[in-house]
């Protein structure tokens, strides 16, 4: 071993497994986008819990413990309840137009091609509660971007995001609105 190596810890480790595990499909949905498929990461039982807990270690360390988390519909569920299980704190679905009852909170945002709506019901984060915003993938950043200006004008204290992977070349942290959510927003994997 050459003096600089160090060994990779539990949660290089993990992340190195997952990123081996997810599958590139070109041209999906539309021509022209790589897909990152995580199918293979769900199907793994053991991989997702470690990988459940390598991110669970991850924010622990960079932010603390969350009073709540947010998940994005609909890959941000997968990951996201399980995270606020393991922390005992309530988990809030951001989804889609037309899916949730009662009063509700709601942002538009825009996508590559057209517009796109995220909801959630107005008394699911309580003001000042510590939020952090969840998805399987931080792409050019809109999605998540969205979802903290609908956790803000719900009155939470968004302490960061954490995601699966990020797709770093695509350079969406360069457009985030709230300066200290640029020092909180972790991703487990990153690609180029
Ligand atoms: P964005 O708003 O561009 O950051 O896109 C994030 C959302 O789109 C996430 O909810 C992802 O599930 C999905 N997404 C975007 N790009 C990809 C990709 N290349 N592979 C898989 N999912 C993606």
């Amino acid at each position: 071993m050459l003096l600089n190596q160090h060994p990779l810890n539990d949660i290089e480790l993990c992340a190195q497994e997952v990123k081996e595990c997810i599958v590139d499909v070109e041209d999906f949905p539309i021509p022209g986008v790589t897909f990152k498929d995580l199918g293979p990461l769900w199907a793994n039982s053991n991989l997702s819990k470690r990988a459940i807990d390598a991110m669970v270690q991850m924010v622990e360390n960079d932010q603390g413990v969350p009073e709540c988390v947010v998940g994005i519909e609909s890959r941000g569920f997968i990951f996201g309840l399980a995270m606020a299980q393991h922390w005992q704190v309530p988990f809030v679905p951001f989804r889609k137009p037309g899916k949730l009852p009662g009063e509700l909170k709601r942002v538009a945002y825009q996508l590559e091609y057209g517009t796109a709506e995220l909801e959630c019901q107005v008394n699911a984060i309580k003001p000042g509660m510590r939020v952090l915003i969840h998805d399987d993938v931080f792409a050019t950043g809109g999605t998540a971007r969205a979802a903290i200006q609908l956790a803000d004008a719900c009155g939470a204290e968004i302490m960061g995001c954490a995601f699966i992977l990020s797709l770093d070349g695509l350079n969406g942290q360069e457009h985030w609105p709230i300066p200290v959510v640029e020092k909180s927003c972790l991703s487990l994997v990153h690609f180029i």
